[in-house]
């Protein structure tokens, strides 16, 4: 997957309204689904049918990112439209903001630092708030009062030290026991889970499942059990309603193999069964005529500090036909970058096989793919599925040119390029490079390279999500620059790489670190691969002054002196960082992570954001998703789908709230 990072290049006017409200450290954006009323009828009641099916599983997130927060959400919900005091004071405005980023992040920690939110009011100002409401909007648990009600929930919003992380990545810790992330039951430990799983672990397999996947791991009488998420089982009241808008899309599927893929999924809902889904998967990347595509289900695993067990989310897209001969030129040169890379040859692909790349416009965002998502996706994830059947890689156009259009003019690049000679290199080039980028993570970066065989997938166990985004960002980056681009019509000339050596650097050694409180450290994989790469980049380039940080009237800036040496280092660290995921080199990866990918410099942080502050910018952005509605005849069959971009974020929130309400509030 790949997440934004902060774009810094100027975009062209259009009068779509991108950008919606701010709060706390969030911008909300729209997304324009340009090219769906030249769907067909069919593609556009498919469509539909998938987006329901996107939005049934927003409740499931809430509770995988941890046990208290749909009862939380409740609550605050309550609150928020029942409230009888004064709503232009301090406590309804605090509460608001706080029940905007609960809604934001699927639940009460960041959703990318994943620190548990302070709350902007105290707990007395909300029990006299939940005093006042109906009880029964409150669903209390048969026999409690309020007031116990409040016992029980407002340790869980107010004090510090009751989960304070949905993940927590510290060495030392054990991460299981200290992330609030509701994928362990109560009590399990890290090692206890570890054991669990690699006792069941047949390492001579060569097409083993991706174990524990889809349960949350419980004790149950003293032992370890899995509770699977499927019809029937845990989550299934949710799953069930997944499962009646996959009936409805299917006889409108866009090809025979979709259809096939739709029931597959269905299966895969009503069994649990992991064997079942590697063969969904297997249909899934053999679909690529058509031109809506989706995802839907337990995908990937940031969420769970030991990469095993994924969370839910969806995305429903079409096909971009335009754009996607762009990504077609890689993925058709597939092999050619394969053998051409810096990594050593026995940790090569001999056979790059089914590689599909395109770019894709979003119809619609559920679950963990929502109101935060990725620009690029490349699934499946496992390992021995993407090494016999390739991989389906997408990069998003209609989210980056939202992205794009709200960087425009945000100041970013007048306070922290160097100078005027660099922005005008990135003004010119960084767009298009942007999105190759993008295009050479997700196509070729992520596909590329392969296990030694007995190495197991996990062994670099909670390292080993940012060693993964690593490799496929270092493919991009030494490839960006290579006179084959040039060649393939896709650069036009051998300056336009310079742009994304340059914001590459700048993001990962400065201004990246808009995104972290003072006194934190880097947590998430994403931000610390970026810090990995730059400051391994800066750190070995060092002797031969190949990047610099100068300072000019106090302020600090990224130089860089040789853009080709630059080149050389990023390749020696992809084919050091093939060989960490090649072997399984588990102490390899942690010292790269842990030197070069966590710590923060707390002086230059404190610059840094002193700097942003002045531009009043929100680090984080999302999206509000579009809002479709069917028209139907006399007898109730589909005529058209109309599509509108005018709810509010609270509305919306609180209209799936309602009608996606799929979930009781404790899920045990
Ligand atoms: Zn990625």
């Amino acid at each position: 997957m790949l997440m934004a990072a902060s774009s810094l290049a100027p975009a062209v006017a259009d009068d779509f309204k991108y950008t919606d409200e701010q709060f706390a450290d969030i911008q909300m954006l729209r997304y324009k689904v340009a090219g769906f009323d030249q769907l067909s009828l069919r593609q556009k009641t498919l469509v539909y049918y998938l987006s329901e099916a996107a939005l049934q599983g927003r409740d499931i997130l809430f509770d995988q990112n941890g046990r208290y927060n749909l009862r939380i959400r409740r609550l605050l919900e309550a609150v928020y439209t029942d409230y009888k005091g004064d709503r232009q004071g301090d406590f309804y405005r605090a509460l608001t903001v706080y029940l905007k980023r609960v809604w934001f992040s699927n639940g009460i920690h960041h959703h990318y630092g994943s620190e548990k939110f302070v709350p902007g009011f105290t707990e007395a100002d909300l029990r006299a708030a939940v005093r006042q409401l109906d009880p029964a909007r409150l669903r209390l648990p048969e026999g409690q009062t309020v007031d116990a009600f409040c016992d029980e929930l407002f340790p869980v919003i107010f004090d510090p030290t009751v989960m304070p992380m949905r993940v927590n990545q510290r060495a030392g810790d054990d991460l299981v026991l200290t992330s609030a992330g509701n994928y362990y039951g109560p009590g399990v430990t890290q090692e206890e889970a570890e054991a669990f799983y690699t006792a069941k672990k047949d390492l001579s397999n060569p097409r083993p499942v991706m174990m524990g996947l889809n349960s949350r791991l419980v004790k149950q009488d003293g032992r370890l059990t899995e509770r699977v998420w499927r019809s029937g089982g845990l989550y299934g009241q949710a799953i069930d309603r997944i499962i009646v808008c996959l009936e409805k899309a299917r006889p409108f599927a866009d090809t025979p193999e979709q259809a096939k893929v739709i029931d597959k999924l269905i299966e895969y809902y009503r069994t649990g069964d992991l064997h079942t889904f590697d063969d969904y998967c297997i249909l899934w990347l053999n679909d690529t005529k058509g031109t809506v595509d989706f995802v839907n289900g337990f995908t990937e695993t940031y969420g769970d500090p030991l990469g095993m067990k994924a969370s839910w989310e969806s995305i429903v897209n079409f096909k971009d036909h335009e754009a996607t001969l762009r990504t077609e030129k890689l993925s058709a040169n597939a092999q050619w970058f394969e053998d051409h890379s810096p990594v050593d040859a026995r940790f090569k692909k001999e056979e790059c096989r089914g590689i599909s790349a395109k770019v894709i416009t979003a119809a619609m965002l559920g679950g963990d793919l929502y109101p935060s998502t990725a620009i690029g996706i490349n699934l499946p994830n496992s390992d021995w599925v993407r090494r016999e059947h390739g991989s389906k890689s997408v990069t998003i156009g209609n989210l980056t040119a939202a992205y794009n259009h709200a960087a425009h003019g945000s100041g970013m690049d007048a306070e922290f390029v160097i100078d005027d000679a660099t922005r005008q290199l990135i003004a010119r080039y960084g767009d298009a490079c942007d999105e190759l980028h993008t295009d050479l993570h997700e196509c070729l970066g992520h596909g590329s390279g392969k296990l030694l065989p007995g190495t197991d997938p996990d062994s670099l166990r909670a390292y080993g999500a940012t060693i993964e985004e690593a490799r496929a960002d270092l493919f991009g980056l030494y490839y960006v620059a290579d006179p084959k681009l040039v060649e393939l019509g896709l650069t036009p000339d051998m300056e336009a790489y310079k742009s994304q050596y340059y914001t590459y650097m700048l993001n990962g050694l400065m201004t990246q670190l808009v995104r972290i409180k003072p006194g934190f450290t880097i947590e998430e994989a994403h931000m610390r691969n970026r810090a990995l790469i730059a400051r391994w980049a800066y750190e070995h380039g060092r002797d031969k002054n190949v990047v610099e940080l100068v300072k000019r009237d106090g302020k600090t800036y990224v130089q860089i002196n040789d853009y080709a040496a630059l080149r050389g280092l990023f390749g020696e660290l992809l084919a050091e960082v093939q060989r960490i995921k090649s072997e399984g080199d588990f102490a390899a990866a942690r010292d790269l992570v842990e030197n070069y990918g966590v710590k923060v410099d707390p002086e230059l942080h404190k610059e840094i954001l002193a700097r942003y502050e002045q531009l009043h910018l929100s680090p984080y952005k999302g999206f509000i998703n579009p809002v479709y509605t069917p028209v139907r005849d006399a007898e109730g069959r589909i005529t058209d789908v109309r599509v509108s971009y005018d709810e509010a974020y609270d509305e919306q929130m609180l209209r799936y709230s309602r009608d996606y309400n799929t979930l009781p509030d404790i899920n045990d």
